[in-house]
């Protein structure tokens, strides 16, 4: 089993998810001594900085991102002795032969963890030249960042190339979803306790949602996301890792091989959608000019300025063709420009089968929101306080479990916190397995597919709403509604 990394890699450490995320969790783990005592850390980009350049950026990009109640000189600067730094060059060798060197000496042979925070179309490279230095044997790991592939096709080839350098057990790719505290709360809430198992399921669950909804459009960030859109961009990593967890059977145990053979189970039993059902089972939107907060913004024609067929909003009713879920809808949606930022999972009981108080109660529902806060509401029906006359009147209450509240004392954490802990232990049970990215691919492929065969175009939809209306039709036929 993997020791500690003595050595932390991270390619692209110059770029915006570095300076973001990436140094300030590496604060965050070395404050509260959660880093291994000697591991060192080295960025490599092409920008020219030499090590004390570059401490002088991480020491800003901490001061920019990380909360200042967090800051601490002292700890910064015991952050910043562990770092150093090699401007290298994608394709050049000479350049690369000094960071090999550099990786070398700084791993003390110890275990090394590389990051690859770049494009993805850059990743056989490293991998290529991390093996040709032989700095790729055991006792190394490599952490990727999606999206790996814009399709099956594209990802497997990203795929094979990390692996003629990395087997699999050594690969972890990120979707940082997995590495929130909330999303893990998920896996407390079904297999810590004997309160839910024996309701999830279609006896008890009338319909699941999943929403991600961002206010933000694609401001500068147009060029790339145009190539991707909503339902390679969000739903094929997050909404679908998300689904996973929600629908999966109880692992035997919580280690990588147990959980994600589960999750593939997930995956390959989601019905697919093809030529025959886009038009049914899914609505692509594009959100044209409208109004955030009452603040007026513009379409994202006007944002990109060019046409595009690009959809920014998706909504899908999936199937989990298995016994647990047989008939149960999972209503997938995530967009730009919607109303609120949100991100919550929604499971509707079935109502009870028989009202004793007149008007048939409000089915029970669990909501697990994980964005703008982390917290688990459980609604069931009350006795309205009172004397009623003719019988009892009901009202839905919510029993509200806060974590903020109820974990004071617990600073939240950024989700890369972690997934860089469980890295540099060698630990990848929240991380992707390859299977798993090339199921979902397949299945959003087949949708992609149907969406060009048919020529189904997006829809427009007015910035600040939940979509085209037709998302409303999607779930309106079985009878149900999104929460709002
Ligand atoms: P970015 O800001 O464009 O940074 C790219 C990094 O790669 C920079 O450090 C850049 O530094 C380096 N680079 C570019 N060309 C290079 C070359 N030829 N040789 C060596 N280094 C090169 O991108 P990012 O937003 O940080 O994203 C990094 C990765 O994370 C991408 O795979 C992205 O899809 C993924 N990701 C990002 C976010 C986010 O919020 N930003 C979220 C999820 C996933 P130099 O210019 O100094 O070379």
């Amino acid at each position: 089993s993997p020791s500690p990394a003595s050595l932390l890699t991270i390619f692209g450490a110059s770029g915006d998810l570095a300076q973001r995320m990436l140094l300030p969790s590496l604060y965050g783990l070395h404050r509260e001594r959660l880093l291994p005592p000697g591991l060192r850390i080295l960025g490599s980009a092409r920008s020219e900085f030499d090590d004390a350049g570059f401490r002088e950026n991480v020491a800003q990009a901490i001061g920019r991102f990380v909360p200042a109640g967090d800051l601490n000189d002292a700890e910064l600067r015991g952050l910043l002795e562990r770092v150093h730094y090699v401007p290298a060059t994608l394709g050049d060798e000479a350049s690369f032969a000094t960071l090999g060197q550099r990786i070398d000496a700084l791993r003390e042979g110890g275990d090394a963890v590389y990051h690859l925070s770049t494009a993805p179309r850059f990743y056989g490279d490293i991998c290529r030249a991390l093996g040709a230095m032989d700095l790729a044997g055991p006792g190394t790991r490599v952490m990727l960042e999606k999206p790996i592939g814009h399709d099956l096709a594209s990802a497997t080839a990203i795929d094979d190339a990390v692996a003629a350098v990395f087997d699999e057990a050594r690969i972890f790719r990120v979707d940082h979803y997995l590495g929130k505290d909330g999303v893990q709360n998920l896996l407390a809430l079904r297999f810590g306790n004997a309160l839910f198992e024996p309701l999830w399921n279609a006896r008890h669950i009338q319909q699941v949602q999943i929403t991600v909804a961002e206010t933000v459009g694609v401001e500068g960030r147009g060029d790339y996301y145009d190539d991707y859109g909503a339902m390679r961009d969000m739903l094929q990593n997050h909404l679908l890792q998300l689904l996973c967890l929600v629908a999966m059977e109880p692992p035997s145990h919580f280690d990588p091989t147990a959980v994600r053979n589960e999750k593939i189970k997930v995956l390959r039993s989601l019905r697919p959608i093809g030529r025959d059902e886009v038009a049914t089972e899914t609505v692509a939107g594009q959100y044209a000019a409208g109004a955030i907060a009452g603040q007026a913004v513009p379409g994202y024609l006007e944002e990109l300025g060019r046409a595009s067929r690009t959809e920014t909003f998706v909504a899908i009713r999936a199937q989990v063709d298995n016994w647990r879920w047989a008939g149960v809808p999972f209503y997938l949606r995530t967009g730009k420009r919607m109303p609120r930022r949100s991100t919550e999972i929604y499971l509707q009981l079935r109502q009870v089968p028989h009202s004793i108080f007149g008007a048939a109660p409000q089915p029970n529902a669990l909501v697990i929101r994980l964005q703008p806060e982390e917290r688990i509401e459980l609604q069931v029906m009350s006795k309205t306080p009172g004397l009623d006359r003719g019988g009892l009147q009901l009202s839905p209450v919510e029993l509200d479990l806060d974590m903020h509240e109820e974990f004071a004392a617990h600073r939240r954490r950024l989700a890369y916190e972690r997934l860089y802990l469980d890295a540099i232990e060698g630990n990848g049970t929240l991380f992707v397995r390859r299977d798993e990215t090339e199921a979902a691919w397949q299945w959003v492929d087949a949708i992609h597919d149907g969406w060009r065969a048919t020529g189904m175009l997006p829809k427009p939809y007015p910035a600040g709403t939940w979509g085209p209306s037709a998302a409303a039709t999607l779930i309106d036929r079985k009878g149900h509604s999104w929460r709002e």
